[in-house]
Order: structure tokens, then sequence, then C-alpha cells
């Protein structure tokens, strides 16, 4: 056995098995690979947040999730973390085609997410794209066929399933959704659904949002299968 199957080996035992310690609260006390390990301490991470410790022992498992937390609680990390670990152990490579999706509902946003991904990302190989509004479309489509991992607005994401050909997205494993309540308010709820439907089924989906609404719950109805909830509500 190759040493990153066997790593891949301990990480599945791993998180099948996880019992948080007695002490459990850094990112190390997580059956992480050494490259998110990596790349989280080069940029800066040690401690987790409530979110993320609540959230990562079910994501890391593959449970599809509706985390709720507060805007600034670090909600990008609690989706960034299972997203990478998810292509590592499944040896996602260059030619595997979309292995992620990450939806923003802002163009701003979605480039917050992007920055946090290259450096806490930056052990790993994968190539990840911004599909966002206001860009060249025609540079966008032509990059958009490599792509692993892609953070994505939602309108501008559909107009590439609609149109642009070799855009394939029936590799994806993992659909983040971020921000679910501001895409809804925003009014993007049939674009959403259209980009759903156009997706694998057999997924795992990560639906974070900062407030628990109607909405939200409808959305998860429709885009999660037997999700874990974890919400952290903070009294300041
Ligand atoms: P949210 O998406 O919930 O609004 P973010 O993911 O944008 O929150 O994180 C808010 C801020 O907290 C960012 O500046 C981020 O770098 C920081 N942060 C997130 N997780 C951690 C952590 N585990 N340790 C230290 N800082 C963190
Ligand atoms: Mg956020």
């Amino acid at each position: 056995r190759d040493t990153e199957q066997a790593e891949i080996d301990d990480l599945e035992s791993g998180v099948a098995s996880f019992t948080p310690p007695k002490d459990y609260s850094r990112f190390d006390h997580l059956p992480l690979s050494r490259k998110t390990l990596q790349g989280l301490k080069k940029a800066g991470y040690s401690q987790m947040t409530d979110i993320q410790s609540r959230s990562l022992p079910l994501s890391l498992r593959s449970r599809d999730l509706l985390g709720a937390a507060r805007t600034g609680s670090g909600k990008t990390l609690a989706f960034l973390i299972p997203v990478l670990e998810r292509l590592f152990r499944a040896k996602w490579g260059p030619n595997d085609g979309l292995g992620a999706l990450i939806i923003s509902p802002t163009r701003e946003l979605a480039i917050q997410i992007f920055e946090v991904l290259r450096r806490m990302g930056s052990a790993h190989t994968y190539s990840a794209g911004l599909v966002i509004g206001g860009k060249d479309l025609k540079q966008e489509k032509d990059r958009l066929a490599r792509m692993n991992i892609l953070v994505a607005t939602p309108g501008r994401l559909l107009q590439h399933m609609d149109q642009t050909i070799g855009f394939d997205c029936s590799t994806l494993q993992v659909l983040v959704l971020d921000e679910a309540d501001r895409i809804l308010d925003m009014g993007f709820s049939n674009t959403l659904n259209a980009i759903v439907e156009n997706l694998p089924k057999d997924r795992q989906t990560l639906l974070f949002s900062a407030t628990q609404t109607k909405r939200v719950k409808d959305l998860a109805r429709l885009s999660l299968k037997e999700p874990e909830y974890v919400a952290v509500r903070e009294f300041v």
C-alpha cells in the first residue's frame, strides 16, 4: 500500500468512529488529512469555533447537514474542510472533473470564499475557479471544464448549465449552499431549484445559513437527504 492510501484508510476509519477527545477544541483533534492540517496551520487557524467543532464530525462523515450560525461564526471553514477532505479521500485528480460546487449569494462573498480556499487549501492540488457575474463569459467557459472546485453565484451558474457545452456536473460529490437565507431573500429560489435539478442525486449537501427561516427549511427539504441539524446560538 502506498502512503497516501494508508492515510486515506486511516481517515476513513477515523471519521467513521470519531468520538471527540476530552479536550476537543482544535482542528488537529479531528481526523483530517495532513495537507488540510498543514493549510489550516499556515493560514493561522488552530482552535475551532462552535459551528466548526459541532458540524465537522458530521460533515466529515459525508452526512448532509443544515448548519445555522450567525455571521462571523466561522461557517466558511465548516464547509471548506469537508469539501477538501471528501475529495482527498476519493483521490480526486485533475482529470476527475467537478467534485465540489459552492454556491454563494453575491460575487463579493464568492470571492471571499475563494480566497479562504486558496489559503487553507494551498497544500492540496485541486483546480478551483470562480463563476460569478461581471467577468468575461467566454473566459469563464473555457476554464470551467477543467475545474475540480467551483465557487459560484446562482444566476451565473445556471447560465453556464444552460449554455456551456462541456460543463459537466455529473461527477459532483459535494454541494454547498452558503448563506442560504440570503440566497432566498435575493429571489434566487427558482434558480436554485433549477440548479439542484441538474445535479446528481447521489451527493453530499451542506447547507449553511445565518437564520433558520421557513424558506430555508423548505429548501432543506428539497435539497438534503436525512440531514443532521446543527444550530449554534450565542447570547451576546
Ligand atoms: P461566517 O461565514 O459564519 O460569517 P466566516 O467563515 O467568514 O464566518 O469567518 C469569520 C471570521 O472568523 C473570518 O475572519 C475568519 O478568518 C475567522 N475564523 C473562522 N474560523 C476561525 C478559527 N477557527 N480560528 C480563528 N479565526 C477563525
Ligand atoms: Mg459566510
